[in-house]
């Protein structure tokens, strides 16, 4: 699965879903740090990025 499947989602309130199936088990949502997206230079911070264990999608917030 590449990029083009990564979707930007607006920060949800709550409990964190999928925004493909909803699925929303933490257990099936796998969180990883996103090295494409830095939010910081100094020191080196890098966005976070979700994969859902279901269905595959893969998503970050803003
Ligand atoms: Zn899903």
């Amino acid at each position: 699965m590449g990029e083009d499947n990564l979707l930007t989602i607006e920060k949800t309130e709550g409990r964190r879903k999928c925004p493909s199936c909803s699925e929303e088990h933490k257990n099936l949502i796998h969180e990883s740090t996103d090295k494409t997206n830095i939010i910081s230079d100094y020191p080196r911070v890098y966005g976070k990025k979700y994969r859902c264990g279901k269905c595959g999608q893969e998503w970050r917030e803003k």
